[in-house]
């Protein structure tokens, strides 16, 4: 026998969204915490009597998600109990929606190496994550901080057929959600539960499928994709052992996938509408709202950036970074050139930055800020390096670049006939460096033009300063 077998994957994938407060009480959201049990109240530790509140903007970056992956917005939606117990969820049930979930039947074209393939996306559902279990020595310790974080599962039909097109998927909506302002999908706010099956290629029925769980890493879930899917394979083709449907672990050390339990059905978690919060409707007013306040697809996106002259490689910096590309499209809406900003941004403030061991995330410029220097340099009243001193002093300091430029003298113009005077005195107060330069030691040039460039206080072009120094002698 060497039949050739087809991989099919659907995914369950957890994102934390980026709100400031969780979903059912003013505890701070998922980026709050510092210390364990920081952002803990009576609600979301699961006291006697407490009730939640729904944070609306959890509804909103729900739907958001769901128009960026061309879903079905439902406008009556409700939450339900899902009861287990696990000591890491202090009620012993999760409220998420399971009747009648906020997005459903949307769509996502990949683009991978075998061309276009669309993925089907069965619902984005939200619902409240749960707390975190931390061993250490003899004992175990509960962090509820993560309690109640706003989370929103994205469920797909089985239209996976590889890792790679898992991946290129985990991609895209990793760089949609940051673009989007949903989540800023770092290390851990993106889980997945990966089903796998097999089955003879050309079969137009399912295998079994088992469920591997909570798998934060890419780079591990195509590990795992690669271990499971040759398991599923080997147990049919040499009957090496009997599939069934099961939820796994995946164990990173190994690569191996371990049986954790037999798959859990609806009726295991009994199930029913959570009565403490009232059904939600989104009536057309805030649909359109919300449609109005989304960011463009990131497709659109890219192309409207490419389309202004910035780079593919710019491009990719700034779908990676929501804070970085809206500082863009904010200067840009201020009315600075797209090309040149995307420059002053990923080339100067970069630089600046790493000379002090920061990253984007410690960029704290605004783009009023920002586009007071550029404009200030595009006018042609100070010229670019003067630009980049105030620009330095604008992310180091946070000062006010206009006050800055006055009160360092960088707005006086420098007139040619200025700069022209300066020059001559330089000159007629160096003999020696002329000498020198005339008998053929160049090097006596740079002396002078330090002497000039010091007198101007860099305010005029410095190239400019140059040719001119350099023809006065030269003509001398
Ligand atoms: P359940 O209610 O048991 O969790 P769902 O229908 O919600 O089942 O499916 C859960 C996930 O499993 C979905 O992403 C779906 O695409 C995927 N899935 C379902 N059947 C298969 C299969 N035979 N092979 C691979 N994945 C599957
Ligand atoms: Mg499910
Ligand atoms: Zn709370």
């Amino acid at each position: 026998m060497n039949m050739k077998y087809e991989i099919v994957i659907g995914l369950e994938t957890h994102v934390e969204l980026n709100t400031n407060s969780k979903i059912f009480c003013s505890c701070g959201g998922h980026s709050s915490p510092k210390e364990p049990n920081d952002c803990v109240c009576p609600a979301c530790s699961g006291m006697p009597g407490m009730l939640p509140v729904m944070n609306k903007r959890v509804v909103e970056l729900a739907v958001t998600a769901g128009l960026m992956l061309n879903c079905n917005i439902n406008r009556y939606t409700t939450f339900d109990k899902k009861n287990y117990y696990y000591p890491d969820l202090p009620c012993a049930y999760q409220i998420t929606q399971l009747n009648h979930p906020i997005c459903t039947d949307g769509c996502v074209t990949l683009k991978t190496s075998e061309g276009a393939r669309d993925i089907r996306i069965k619902q984005i559902h939200m619902e409240e994550d749960a707390g975190k279990l931390v061993h250490g020595g003899n004992s175990s310790f509960v962090d509820f901080n993560r309690t109640s974080v706003p989370l929103i599962e994205i469920v797909t039909q089985p239209d996976f057929r590889s890792a790679e097109e898992v991946v290129t998927y985990l991609n895209k909506l990793k760089s949609m959600f940051i673009s989007g302002g949903i989540s800023e999908c770092e290390e851990g706010a993106m889980r997945c539960d990966v089903n796998i099956s097999v089955r003879p290629e050309g079969s137009e029925e399912f295998g079994v499928r088992t469920e591997i769980k909570n798998m934060a890493s890419f780079e591990a879930i195509e590990r795992a994709i690669r271990y499971e899917s040759q398991r599923h394979i080997d147990a049919i083709e040499f009957e090496t052992e009997e599939l069934v449907q099961e939820t796994r672990r995946f164990d990173d050390v190994s690569g191996k996938t371990f049986a954790m339990r037999n798959k859990e059905t609806e009726a295991d978690y009994r199930y029913f509408p959570d009565a403490n919060l009232m059904p939600i409707i989104i009536d057309d007013e805030w649909l359109e709202e919300i449609k109005a306040a989304k960011p463009e697809a990131i497709d659109e996106k890219a192309e409207q950036y490419r389309l202004a002259g910035i780079s593919d490689k710019e491009i990719d910096m700034l779908m990676s970074n929501h804070k970085i590309s809206s500082l863009l499209d904010d200067t840009v809406a201020l009315g600075c050139n797209p090309k040149d900003t995307a420059g002053w941004i990923l080339t100067d403030c970069a630089g600046i930055l790493r000379k002090d061991g920061k990253t984007f995330n410690d960029l704290a410029v605004t783009a009023e800020k920002l586009s007071a220097i550029i404009k200030t340099v595009d006018s042609g009243d100070i010229n670019r390096n003067i630009g980049k001193k105030i620009l330095i002093a604008v992310v180091e300091s946070d000062v006010d670049p206009v006050q800055y430029c006055k009160e360092n003298g960088f707005d006086k113009k420098v007139d040619a006939s200025a700069v022209e005077s300066v020059i001559d005195s330089v000159i007629a107060n160096n003999p020696q460096a002329i000498a020198d330069y005339k008998a053929g030691k160049t090097k006596a040039l740079m002396a002078l033009f330090g002497s000039c460039m010091k007198e101007l206080k860099g305010a005029a072009d410095p190239a400019v300063i140059k040719e001119l120094l350099e023809n006065k002698v030269k003509n001398m």
